[in-house]
């Protein structure tokens, strides 16, 4: 099985083969298709083991072919636990992205470093990458909306709430 045989155009294909990618993952071959249907997908997979390229080569497909949303309107939403698992994250889907037609606008939002950049820098973001609080700071200074979000990742969704962020994401739910 080959990455053209899940449903995923060609240009993500192509964008694929650049990076170096040969054939899906075991996690890949459940959730592309799965994702692009528009079902909800629980994974459990092992570290290591291409969960990230699992839900973003599907998200890309989504959202490239929609017109960039209005000034602050998040459409992809992914949590992650970590600011480095939100740069890790951020960076995987703007290198497929920079190899595709359409390039997806993608940020990540994450606390520890100041929030001014982080603002300035949302507007037109199609996907983005955040940390619960830092997420919550946000909306509470009306830097963005969630109220567009149309597809809502838990990455590392047990980490999240090993590290005490329950509150935080019923909020954000
Ligand atoms: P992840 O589990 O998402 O952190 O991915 C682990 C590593 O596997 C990363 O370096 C990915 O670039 C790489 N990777 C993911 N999927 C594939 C694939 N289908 N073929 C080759 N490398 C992959």
């Amino acid at each position: 099985m080959n990455f053209s045989q899940l449903g995923l155009s060609d240009d993500l294909v192509s964008a694929i083969d650049k990076s170096q990618y040969e054939s899906p993952y075991p996690i890949q071959l459940e959730t592309i298709p799965a994702i692009l249907k528009g079902k909800d997908i629980l994974g459990i997979a092992p570290t290591g083991s291409g969960k990230t390229a699992a839900y973003i080569l599907p998200i890309l497909q989504l959202y490239t072919q929609k017109d960039p949303p209005k000034g602050r309107e998040i459409p992809v939403l992914i949590l992650v636990p970590t600011r480095e698992l939100a740069i890790q994250v951020e960076e995987v889907a703007k290198n497929f992205s920079n190899y595709l037609k359409k390039k997806t606008k993608t940020a990540a939002v994450y606390g520890g470093v100041s929030i001014n950049p982080q603002m300035k820098g949302l507007s037109g973001t199609e996907i983005l990458v955040a940390t619960p609080g830092r997420l919550l700071d946000l909306i509470d200074k009306n830097a963005l909306s969630l109220s567009h979000v149309k597809i809502l990742v838990l990455d590392e969704a047990d980490k999240v709430l090993a590290m005490g962020f329950r509150e935080e994401v019923d909020l954000i739910l």
